[in-house]
């Protein structure tokens, strides 16, 4: 048995582990082992309290009101804003577009950006990685215009195919999109020398940064990035919030999303001009709420501290991958050169379904199935793994449990 009350790279896991109420609880009569943090990761009482402290202090519509409420909530909101702008290193806080998330994001990008700028013949290259909301928008905008959406092949460690891409790469190169971290194998891409590739044969570059962002830096200015997507949910921060990075000249260039108020400068029957970025592509009232806990969510993990989440994390992973490799019939899915902290696998003759059953029931949530990555899962001629996603406040001691646990469920297949 591990150690439980670790001081793990300068952060105290049980100082983090007592700021999150939801782990503290039993599942079907065991202590919660909670392993589904790239679907979404719970939320600490600061980001809690946040939430609920706008609803009963400050809780007004944002941007047109002058009292005193209105004036608090839209200091709050963009307050938020700017936090996002510090977090991802973007230059100015107006190329921040606020949005129900990552899938809204790519959307967003796809049919605006899409609709005027490409013409049939152009391609998209995305990448078997990706998750399907970084495939469907593209492959809905490229049906519209004529257009054709091609995949960088996923190598057997699955690790991106980088000369395989460099030929995918030609004049009609408008769009590469590709993740920065991937979901469901936990790949980190070099995404730098990506956009790097694709900038030199003139095309843009959309990140989706959903996985990426609890994880790993994130430099707009440094990458280079056209876009850089990600989810508020997947930082622990609430659900329904995300952002949009774009350049400015891009953002500038491109038609609304969508309309409504908010969105416009003046409208008349004769015409309608429209606002400034970001409201431009801000219509109708946003989130403001789980907006103004999202800040909460961000000054947790700058108060941890990256490189620290990183490290304990990195640690967590090889830690699992070790015990899991010892196991009999299982096999690891996704072996690339560098990682978050995510390890899906499959045991042999056990379907994925079944075992994650008898894992909850042992009171260990883990992901199973596709994760909305089929395209990856027949690359790997299989329908689905098992996905143990670890986040700051998972320990050694739950993986002991959860490899207890496996064992014990495989047992019960394979007695
Ligand atoms: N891309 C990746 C890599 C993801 O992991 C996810 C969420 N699983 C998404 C996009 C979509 O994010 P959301 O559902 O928050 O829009």
């Amino acid at each position: 048995m591990s150690d439980t009350s670790v001081v793990s790279n300068s952060i105290d896991i049980e100082a983090i582990r007592a700021q999150f109420p939801i782990l503290h609880q039993q599942v079907n009569g065991k202590p919660l082992v909670y392993f589904d943090n790239a679907a979404t990761n719970q939320k600490p009482l600061s980001v809690i309290n946040a939430l609920k402290h706008h609803y009963e202090a400050d809780n007004a519509n944002i941007h047109r009101g002058i009292h005193t409420l209105a004036e608090r909530s839209t200091t709050a909101f963009e307050d938020t804003r700017k936090a996002v702008q510090a977090f991802i290193n973007a230059n100015e806080a107006e190329e921040i577009i606020f949005t129900k998330g990552t899938t809204e994001s790519i959307n967003l990008v796809a049919s605006s950006w899409g609709r005027k700028f490409l013409n049939e013949g152009d391609e998209i290259i995305v990448s078997g990685l990706e998750h399907h909301s970084n495939i469907v928008p593209w492959q809905l905008i490229a049906e519209e215009k004529g257009a054709k959406v091609k995949a960088i092949p996923v190598l057997e460690n699955g690790d991106l195919d980088i000369p395989a891409f460099s030929n995918l790469l030609s004049d009609q190169t408008k769009m590469v999109a590709v993740n920065h971290a991937s979901n469901s194998l936990g790949t980190i891409n070099p995404v730098r020398e990506i956009i790097e590739m694709a900038h030199a044969a003139g095309a843009k570059v959309l990140i989706d940064g959903a996985q990426a962002s609890s994880h790993l830096i994130i430099d707009v200015q440094a990458l280079n990035a056209d876009f850089y997507a990600l989810s508020a949910h997947k930082m622990y921060g609430p659900t329904g919030v995300g952002i949009l990075y774009g350049k400015r000249d891009l953002l500038e260039k491109m038609p609304p999303y969508q309309g409504g108020g908010e969105m416009i400068k003046e409208v008349s029957f004769d015409g309608t001009s429209f606002n400034d970025i970001p409201y431009k592509f801000e219509a109708g009232t946003p989130n403001i709420a789980d907006v103004v806990a999202f800040k909460a969510a961000i000054d947790f993990i700058n108060e941890l501290g990256k490189e620290n989440i990183a490290a304990h994390e990195a640690e967590l992973l090889s830690y699992a991958t070790k015990a899991l490799k010892e196991i009999e019939g299982l096999k690891i899915v996704g072996e690339a050169q560098e990682k978050v902290s995510v390890v899906s696998f499959t045991v042999e003759d056990i379907h994925h379904f079944d075992l994650g059953m008898w894992m909850d029931a042992k009171g260990v949530a883990v992901r199973t199935g596709h994760h909305c990555t089929q395209p990856l899962m027949d690359r790997f001629c299989i329908e689905g793994t098992i996905r143990a996603s670890f986040s700051v406040y998972n320990t050694k001691a739950e993986i002991d449990t959860f490899i207890a646990a496996l064992k014990d469920v495989i047992k019960k297949f394979k007695p």
